[in-house]
């Protein structure tokens, strides 16, 4: 897929959407969007239509919110964008002509959804934001881009919100970070935004991790911003005031993809030669470790022995956790890997007593 850039800056400088979660007044769309003027951002939101996970909440002001959007246009000069969920909603926005729509979390769990959108969008040219669907599922958000790829549309970006999970945890939508990367591995040409609202869910966490998504290359921000926070008719907890808004925009830095200082470079390259070698280790001990592994399957099989033996297995997870701990690696860490190590040696084991019955 080829996608062309929807701004003109991408790698130089980070690219920022701002706004409140909803449009509620009038007054609180231009208050809000005449805070954010001066901050230099390229987008303003506001959702129209919001999905509620319950009924009975205020579920969006619906297309009067449009006509609030097009005069924050008129007086602020700012391009405005909102969440689409079905074509009524797509055909509305267009009519209205919001500059940019985003597709909502739980609307690129339905490819029946999708596919609507994109039907709804054919011949149009209008830049597609995608949010990644709520369950931690990276082809379904594949299939949505593909979907709305497919429509004609090549202004298209990604919006990273993280995905829920049960039960409480110190993020409202765990980042999962390493699916957004495998996202932009698969396709380094489509612009990637962070939602730290949505993953975070309250105040305190959006500058870090907003800092760790510029860290990781993303291409740019999207935050809820409200005049008043605590009273913001839907997620007031995560929403911060304009001017906190710009104080965190300076603080937060973007960093450069690209340099050519050249002894930054050597530097960088000197790095990556040790890593390299490092790595190259780590695989000639992990293949050692598995011609043991099969060795010892042979043996089992012998004298007529299981694979899996709990006692050792929980007794290897302890010593190296703490072990690891001693030498500065996290217990998630240590753990994830001897996983994969142990049932490497597992399936080695299996095959080996396969064998041996053939
Ligand atoms: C939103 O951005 O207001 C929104 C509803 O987001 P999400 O689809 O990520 O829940
Ligand atoms: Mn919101």
């Amino acid at each position: 897929m080829k996608f062309e850039p929807f701004f003109g800056d991408r790698g130089k400088r980070a690219f920022w959407i701002a706004g409140p979660c909803s449009a509620e007044t009038e007054e609180q769309m231009l208050e809000t969007a005449k805070g954010l003027a001066s901050s230099n951002i390229d987008l303003f939101r506001a959702g129209i239509w919001k999905p509620r996970t319950r009924p009975n909440s205020f579920e969006g002001i619906g297309t009067q919110g449009l006509e609030w959007l097009s005069t924050v246009k008129r007086e602020t000069g700012l391009k405005v964008c909102t969440e689409v969920a079905n074509v009524r909603h797509v055909e509305e926005a267009l009519k209205h002509n919001i500059d940019v729509l985003w597709i909502g979390a739980r609307t690129t769990v339905n490819p029946f959804s999708v596919q609507e959108i994109a039907d709804a969008l054919k011949g149009t040219d209008i830049p597609i934001l995608i949010k990644n669907p709520i369950n931690p599922d990276i082809k379904l958000w594949i299939g949505a881009i593909e979907r709305i790829y497919d429509s004609g549309i090549k202004q298209l970006g990604v919006i990273h919100r993280g995905f829920s999970s049960y039960g409480s945890d110190k993020y409202r939508n765990q980042p999962r970070w390493q699916i957004a990367i495998e996202l932009k591995r698969q396709f380094p040409n489509l612009p990637m935004i962070c939602d730290s609202s949505h993953i975070c869910g309250t105040r305190d966490l959006l500058e870090e991790v907003s800092q760790k998504a510029l860290d990781l290359n993303y291409d740019g921000i999207m935050l809820e911003v409200h005049p008043d926070p605590d009273k913001a008719w839907s997620d007031p907890k995560q929403q911060i005031q304009p001017n906190e808004f710009s104080a965190m925009k300076d603080r937060l830095k973007y960093r450069q993809v690209f340099t050519d200082n050249a002894e930054f470079l050597e530097s960088l390259e000197n790095f990556r030669h040790q890593i390299d070698e490092i790595d190259e280790e780590i695989m000639s001990l992990m293949a050692s470790r598995m011609n043991l592994a099969a060795g010892i399957g042979a043996y089992k099989k012998q004298n007529n022995i299981s694979i899996l033996q709990t006692g050792r297995w929980s007794e290897i997870l302890d010593k190296n956790i703490a072990k690891g701990n001693q030498m500065g690696l996290s217990a998630e860490f240590v753990s994830g890997l001897l996983k994969a190590v142990h049932q490497e040696s597992i399936n080695r084991q299996h095959q080996i007593m396969k064998n041996n019955e053939d």
